[in-house]
Parts: structure tokens; C-alpha cells; sequence
């Protein structure tokens, strides 16, 4: 298992770069974050070994056992699931880049829960929801001028970049408007100087559709089942 992992994120790397290179990108503007979600600690120790030195989780309650158990410091450790208000305060000590902003309410939140922690940064990405699935979470296009004004005038939170979750599909073609749509969107945002880093940061890409999501200008793809394998066994186990 572990000599797999090796060698699956040797391959990813591989992909990354030939992505980059096929749309005259620098493949050091991309960076690869590990989700490890349902695998464990030991699974992520392995892959730090072989080079992984950022981490994605969905679940604040489940990363929190790892993260103690490696290091808040050892790593990156990235949110992509759904926040829970319950759940902001751990994610603040827990987390350095939060994906799932996804209204001003939870911001608000964030950002006084950072003041009463001593926490002097944390980064977030607004999620975008651009395909409006029943299912799927992220604020709405048209709700993100009203969070972005908030956050402007926040002094912990840093505006740093967007996040989308296409619809589901086997072909990665279809993906594609929306990774074209999240990165105008960045543009537009960008030319208002809306983030703190003052590029843009865009996650999107996963698995299946990684060097599409390259092609269109992704810096962070979210990459779980194509590193660590298959989640089902340890899902339904
Ligand atoms: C699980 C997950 C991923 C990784 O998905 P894979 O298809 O296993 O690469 C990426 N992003 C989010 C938000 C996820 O929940």
C-alpha cells in the first residue's frame, strides 16, 4: 500500500507538470493538496515521506485525530468539507487554509473566533456553488459582493482565493465551464484587488479531472483517491 503511494504521487507529479507545461504554466504555481479524508494517520505519515506536505480533510471532528497525532506544525492542513458553525473554533486551531467560506454569516463567526483564539491569520477561500446542484454547498454568485465587502474589513481572515465542486462526471471535458467560469471570476475579483495575497488563489480539480482544471488556471487541485486509493472499503468498514 504505502509503496503504491509512492509511486501514485510520483505519477501525479508527472501529470501536474505535463499539464503545466501543455498550457505554458509553471508548474511551481501549483500545488498539489493531499486529501486524505477516511485514510489514516498513517497513510499520511507515508505520503509526507514521499514528498506530501499539504493535507485535505472534509471532516473537523476526523482531521482533528490526525492532525494531533502528526503535528499541528509538521504540515499544511487544508478544510474542503463543509463547516459547521459548531464546528469553527476547532477548525481555527486546527486548520490554515479554510476552502468552504461559504456565507458572511460563518465569516463573521471565523473572524471573532480567530480574535478570541490569538490567531493573527487564517486564509479562506470562498466556495462558489456554479452549478446549483440541490446537493451541493458554496455561496451564490450573486451573494459573493456582500462577503467579499465583509471580509474586507476583517483584520484575521485573509481573502485568498476561490473553490468550486463541479457536477460530477466521468468525463472531465464537462467540467471544464466551470473551471473556466471560476477562473473569470478570479480575474474579475482580482482586478477589484479583492484578495489579500493579491493574486488569487483557485482550488479546483480533483481526480478525475485535475489536468483540466491546470488547463484552466487551477493553483491548488484537491487530490484523494488518485494518491491514497479507493475510500469505499473504509467508508461502509
Ligand atoms: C474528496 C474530495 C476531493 C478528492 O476527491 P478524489 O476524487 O478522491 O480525488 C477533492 N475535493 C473535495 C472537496 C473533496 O471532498
Amino acid at each position: 500500500m504505502h509503496e503504491n503511494l509512492r509511486e501514485n504521487l510520483a505519477e501525479i507529479r508527472r501529470r501536474i507538470n505535463k499539464s503545466a507545461e501543455k498550457s505554458q504554466r509553471s508548474a511551481d504555481a501549483i500545488k498539489l493538496i493531499a486529501v486524505s479524508k477516511t485514510h489514516p494517520a498513517a497513510d499520511l505519515l507515508a505520503a509526507m515521506q514521499a514528498g506530501a506536505n499539504i493535507f485535505g480533510e472534509n471532516k473537523v471532528q476526523e482531521a482533528e485525530g490526525k492532525i494531533r497525532q502528526i503535528g499541528r506544525e509538521k504540515a499544511e492542513w487544508h478544510l474542503i468539507g463543509n463547516l459547521q458553525s459548531n464546528k469553527a473554533r476547532k477548525a481555527v486551531r486546527l486548520f490554515d487554509v479554510i476552502h468552504t467560506l461559504d456565507s458572511v454569516e460563518l465569516a463573521e463567526r471565523l473572524e471573532r473566533i480567530c480574535i478570541e483564539e490569538n490567531v493573527a491569520n487564517l486564509s479562506v477561500f470562498a466556495q462558489i456553488d456554479l452549478a446549483k446542484e440541490p446537493t451541493k454547498s458554496g455561496i451564490d454568485e450573486r451573494d459573493l459582493p456582500e462577503l467579499i465587502a465583509f471580509l474586507k474589513n476583517c483584520a484575521r481572515l485573509k481573502f485568498d482565493g476561490l473553490m468550486t465542486i463541479p457536477p460530477f462526471d466521468d468525463d472531465a471535458e464537462k467540467t471544464r465551464p466551470y473551471f473556466r467560469r471560476l477562473r473569470e471570476i478570479r480575474d474579475e475579483l482580482k482586478a477589484q484587488n479583492a484578495f489579500s495575497n493579491d493574486f488569487g488563489e483557485l482550488s479546483m480539480g480533483m481526480s478525475g479531472d485535475f489536468e483540466t482544471a491546470i488547463e484552466e488556471g487551477a493553483t491548488l487541485v484537491r487530490i484523494g483517491t488518485a494518491i491514497f486509493g479507493s475510500r469505499q472499503s473504509k467508508i461502509s468498514g
